[in-house]
């Protein structure tokens, strides 16, 4: 099997990273060791915004968003909503915080603004905590994960892209100090361009190139509620001040299905105690919490079932931004370190990709993401 470029997983990454590729006119082959979008990406909250993000990458943030609203235009399958996003602050002192990321954000044109309790309550009827304020994105949006990605793989089918599903690629053929294609149980795949973007699985496929990315799992996990007729509107989360998703976030939003869906990133950062194959139910004390959460906003929900949890490892980056471009031997390129926020810039990181790989000026700063910038640091 030959192909001009394969990309090594099909989570929104590699789906997107596939999509900009074969916009191009290059031939592109999709190898998934699982489903598309079955890994990360289908247990993700996908949603999109630019709100409390990193600053340097708001010219980023701001095209992968748009880019996202472009594609829900022409291919209104994947239920983009643009629902906003509510940011609330329990304290004084996230108020600071608040002004400064609305400052920086109104500075380049975005929507976001300090919101008091009774502007709150009419955005969302149902947020009916104490709370001392809060911050109000309305472009923010959220997508159905898993038609997102299967929206992506098929723009890419359609101009040629092939997908090998439940296919694990083993390694990669190198030849001459440069990339050959890949190797998985089924045979070679030739190709002189190969795209790793095997979400927080990269760094073992890295490796097998004697290369060494800063790439560590960090655990996200959700809780979903049996569905319920809609009542939160928006997508309700906690403040940065906070924390990020470093230091403990949560995130509450109502599915189309009805499901109310509560996601936390633990405190602490980086989890030593499981990585990307640990697949299990969410811990009793993040239920507990969640849901002291969940009733301290939403007083209403009391009588809330809840139906499942699950547990997912993103891959982090000391920076908490992605690894983008050339690593290693020539025709090798990386696409993973979502920093939980994969979603978000996914359409970007294909288009960067799609930069490098055509050796052209990156659409966007793209130091920012070099592979190897923390070189000797990472742990593979
Ligand atoms: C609970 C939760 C909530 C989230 N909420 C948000 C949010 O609101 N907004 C946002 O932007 N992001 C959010 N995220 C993060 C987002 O989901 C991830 O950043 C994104 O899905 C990562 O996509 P990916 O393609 O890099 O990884 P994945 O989806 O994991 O895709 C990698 C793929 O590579 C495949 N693969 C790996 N190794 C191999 C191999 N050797 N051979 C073949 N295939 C291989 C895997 O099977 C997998 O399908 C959330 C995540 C979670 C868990």
């Amino acid at each position: 099997m030959r192909a001009d470029a394969v990309v090594v997983g099909a989570g929104v990454v590699g789906a997107a990273v596939a999509e900009a590729l074969s916009r191009e006119g290059r031939r592109v082959h999709v190898v998934e060791q699982g489903v598309p979008g079955g890994a990360v990406s289908g247990a993700s909250l996908a949603c999109i915004g630019t709100h409390m993000m990193d600053e340097d990458e708001l010219p980023l943030l701001v095209w992968s968003c748009a880019a996202w609203r472009a594609l829900a235009e022409h291919s209104p399958v994947f239920e983009y909503e643009r629902c906003g996003q509510i940011r609330f602050l329990d304290h004084e002192h996230e108020l600071a915080s608040a002004r400064h990321w609305i400052a920086m954000e109104t500075g380049v044109g975005l929507g976001s603004r300090l919101i008091e309790p009774d502007e709150v309550r009419r955005i969302e009827p149902i947020l009916k905590g104490p709370i001392l304020a809060a911050t109000w994105s309305p472009d923010d949006a959220v997508v159905n994960p898993f038609l997102a990605v299967r929206t992506l793989v098929a723009q890419a089918r359609s101009r040629g892209a092939t997908v090998q599903s439940g296919t694990a690629v083993s390694g990669l053929a190198l030849e001459g100090g440069r990339v050959r294609g890949v190797e998985t149980a089924a045979g070679r795949i030739e190709a002189g361009i190969v795209v790793l973007a095997g979400g927080p699985w990269t760094g073992r496929l890295a490796a097998t190139a004697g290369i060494d990315l800063a790439l560590v799992p960090r655990k996200a996990q959700c809780l979903a509620t049996v569905a319920r007729p809609p009542s939160i509107r928006r997508v309700v989360g906690a403040c940065k001040a906070e924390g990020g998703v470093d230091a403990g976030y949560t995130q509450i939003q109502q599915a189309r299905s009805g499901q109310i869906l509560f996601n936390t990133v633990l405190a602490g950062g980086i989890t030593a105690d499981g990585g990307p194959d640990d697949i299990r139910e969410a811990d009793r004390l993040f239920m507990r919490d969640s849901i002291a959460t969940l009733l301290r906003l939403f007083p209403d929900l009391a009588d809330v079932d809840l139906l499942r949890s699950w547990v997912r490892y993103e891959a982090v980056t000391p920076d908490d931004r992605f690894l983008v471009g050339p690593a290693g031997p020539e025709g090798l390129y990386i696409a993973a370190g979502d920093g939980g926020t994969g979603f978000i810039r996914a359409p970007a990181v294909g288009r960067l990709i799609a930069d490098h790989v055509a050796g052209r000026e990156p659409s966007f700063r793209s130091d920012i993401y070099a592979p190897l910038r923390f070189a000797g640091a990472g742990r593979a």
